[in-house]
């Protein structure tokens, strides 16, 4: 399914990367919602956000402050101008949340993840104009991902963004959760117009990734970027290690360069580079290959055997082919390259018998 796109027109905000929403991962108090949210509106930040309804992954950990919370939303919203956003799960939420005004609706990681809880979602915007932000599914599934904008969209949501915030890693790992980002890069292939952010915070976990994912986020072309951040960060109620001040964040976001994203981009020019590398590293490693290949041929020629011994071949073809299924990629793969590999070698061989 095609997915019919309008441009998001978010009104007052001009269309220039990065488009930056930030506020605290939780809205916790009257106080410290306020607080955030006048010190980002100084820095000149136009989109606010803050969960009402947190999805933890545990029982009996802070579950958000609820309906409450979205009086301080709008609260915010008229003393600050700021827009304002805030995570949906189920039809209740979106019509608290629209009945508050919030201006811009996003559907967290675990709902994306789960076709019911979005169908639940799309179902009760029907007849409704307004912008739907959808995170990326905890799990590396780039199917469930636009299946879950597909659905929004066949619902009549016609504004959508996607949020990159990365993949659950079972493994500790230095990020939270895993940038993968050949994900989001084939997402931006497959539907060009539609605006994709990063959200460093989630991705990183910490305060000292957020800038380093951001400036790859740009260097990649991403349209703008999700951060958290709170008036007193080490004190937040969820997610403390991976906020930081609105202070910090315009030190951030100072510091970032934006570049042309026509332009191939430092981070891609580096993994470029990476890869013709590695491309001199297996062509080396080839012809080191044909070159014992051609001693094996001169012991063949010696002692009179022919230069194809099936056995052998076969132990190739299905020793690598199960190999290479262990590293990611597929057999057919697998074979077609020692396939090559074998070809080659038989013809140096064979040439050098005849010699
Ligand atoms: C959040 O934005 O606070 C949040 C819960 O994010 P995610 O859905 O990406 O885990
Ligand atoms: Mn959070």
């Amino acid at each position: 399914m095609e997915l019919a796109l309008q441009p998001l027109n978010i009104s007052g905000i001009e269309d220039k990367r990065p488009i930056v929403i930030s506020g605290p991962c939780s809205a916790e108090t009257e106080e410290q919602v306020m607080s955030t949210a006048r010190n980002l509106a100084a820095e000149g930040i136009k989109i606010f956000r803050a969960g009402i309804w947190k999805p933890r992954t545990k029982p009996g950990g802070f579950e958000g402050i609820g309906e409450k919370g979205l009086a301080w939303m709008q609260e915010v919203k008229q003393e600050t101008g700021m827009l304002t956003t805030t995570e949906v799960a189920t039809a209740k939420h979106v019509e608290l949340a629209l009945k508050a005004g919030i201006d811009i609706l996003w559907i967290g990681a675990r709902t994306t993840a789960n076709p019911f809880a979005v169908q639940e979602v799309a179902d009760s915007l029907r007849g409704v104009d307004i912008p739907v932000f959808v995170k990326n599914p905890v799990n590396p599934d780039l199917e469930l991902w636009i299946g879950a904008m597909e659905r929004l969209n066949a619902a009549g949501i016609k504004r959508i963004a996607a949020i990159h915030r990365g993949f659950t890693a079972y493994e500790k790992v230095i990020y939270r959760n895993l940038p993968m980002w050949h994900i989001p890069i084939e997402l931006m292939r497959r539907i060009p117009d539609l605006p994709i952010f990063c959200d460093p915070s989630h991705m990183g976990g910490r305060r000292e990734l957020v800038a380093p994912l951001s400036q790859q986020a740009m260097d990649l072309g991403f349209y703008g970027l999700m951060i958290e951040s709170h008036c007193e960060p080490d004190k937040a109620w969820s997610d403390a290690k991976q906020q930081i001040t609105p202070d910090v964040l315009s030190f951030i976001l100072d510091k970032l360069i934006i570049r042309n994203t026509s332009e191939a981009t430092e981070s891609l020019r580096a993994l470029r580079k990476q890869i013709d590398a590695l491309d001199d590293k297996i062509i080396e490693v080839l012809s080191k290959r044909m070159r014992i290949s051609r001693e094996i041929a001169e012991y063949k020629k010696e002692h009179n055997m022919a230069v194809v011994q099936p056995g052998r071949y076969d132990e190739i073809i299905s020793k690598r082919g199960a190999q290479g299924i262990l590293c990611g990629m597929s057999s057919d793969f697998m074979r077609s390259v020692f396939e090559s590999i074998h070809e080659e070698s038989v013809r140096q061989q064979i040439e050098l018998i005849n010699k």
